[in-house]
């Protein structure tokens, strides 16, 4: 692919922007990111990438292109998922530091002005921390102080808490992270997992300027549920252990059994202890049977080799380029 092959000198900054169904945002985000940008005194580039919106949000970019010859446009063949839309950005962003953010303003641009100088005392990573989860209800705090606590127990990555994709990374991280072949993008695990000199700032994170969230609970528990396979072998290899003890036990049971029938005779009841063990078990191999249909699934997925992402279109300054 020829990505890094525009012939002009990279800029200093990328802010990597995913886009979905934001087209209520996108005059909002420039009128605030745009100003906050030039303050920086820095050469800088913006990458939306539409994924696959069901609304304006094209034209709107489009039209916000006119007469900014500083916002490149990715529009993706259909909706790919915030991650992978990341992964086509970063992909395609020229800066020596990049940042990614949302499009609906919960990233105060004006934060980026303590990570580039973060940046500049040598870090390669500056992760922003949020000071409070804003917006978010009981049950979605709940879920994620429980979602961190078991991936930390269960894989050898450590997520930083209250920390989103909001970020500056290196352009030596960004390589790293186009180099990484798999397709299973978990963002925030791949950024734990790549390392590097990491610093953080703090920012206050902001109401979301128009629209509603693009996760249902379900696309975030199966967000969860990938994050957690994809960097942990754990639930695959814990039913190793527990069919262990179940057989150990039902071993200690057929010996006793056998005494007893040697000693007492044969006694029919038993009824019971038979269906429980049959349930039991069936339901346990039923369990392991879809961990390992997801792990298998997961590597079917790698193997098939398929791009990432499809680009129907990159949207130049300068003019139309097809991908
Ligand atoms: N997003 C995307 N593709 C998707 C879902 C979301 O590109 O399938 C983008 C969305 O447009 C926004 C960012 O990801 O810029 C974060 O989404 P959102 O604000 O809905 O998530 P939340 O802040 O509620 O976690
Ligand atoms: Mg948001």
């Amino acid at each position: 692919m020829t990505a890094n092959s525009r012939p002009i000198s990279p800029p200093t900054l990328s802010v990597v922007i995913p886009c979905y169904n934001e087209g209520e945002n996108v005059a909002l985000l420039f009128a605030r990111l745009m100003p906050a940008l030039d303050a920086l005194g820095v050469t800088f580039e913006v990458i939306c990438i539409n994924d696959g919106s069901k609304d304006n949000t094209l034209e709107r970019l489009l039209e916000a292109q006119k007469g900014e010859g500083r916002l490149r446009i990715i529009d993706l063949s259909r909706n790919f998922g915030k991650e992978k839309a990341l992964s086509a950005g970063l992909f395609h962003s020229l800066g020596q530091a990049v940042v990614p953010m949302d499009a609906d303003l919960q990233h105060p641009p004006e934060a980026i002005a303590d990570m580039l100088a973060k940046w500049r005392e040598g870090f390669e990573v500056v992760f922003a921390r949020r000071d409070a989860r804003t917006g978010q209800s009981t049950s979605e705090k709940l879920f994620a102080k429980g979602f961190y606590w078991v991936f930390d127990h269960l894989s050898d990555v450590h997520l930083p808490r209250e920390v989103g994709d909001f970020r500056l990374m290196d352009r030596k991280v960004v390589d790293t992270i186009n180099s990484m072949p798999e397709r299973s993008r978990f963002m925030k695990g791949i950024f734990a997992w790549v390392g590097y000199r990491q610093a953080a700032i703090v920012y206050t994170q902001g109401e979301r300027a128009a629209g509603t969230t693009k996760f249902t609970p379900w696309k975030l528990l199966r967000f969860a549920f990938d994050g957690l396979t994809s960097f942990s072998n754990f639930p695959l290899r814990v039913w190793g252990g527990v069919g262990a003890v179940v057989s150990s036990l039902a071993f200690l049971y057929i010996v006793f059994r056998l005494i007893r029938t040697m000693i007492w005779g044969v006694d029919v009841p038993g009824y019971e202890s038979i269906l429980m063990s049959v349930l039991f078990l069936g339901g346990i191999q039923l369990l392991t049977l879809g961990i390992i249909g997801d792990y298998l699934g997961r590597v079917f997925d790698e193997v098939k080799g398929r791009p990432l992402f499809i680009v129907r279109q990159l949207y130049e300054p300068g003019g139309d380029k097809d991908a």
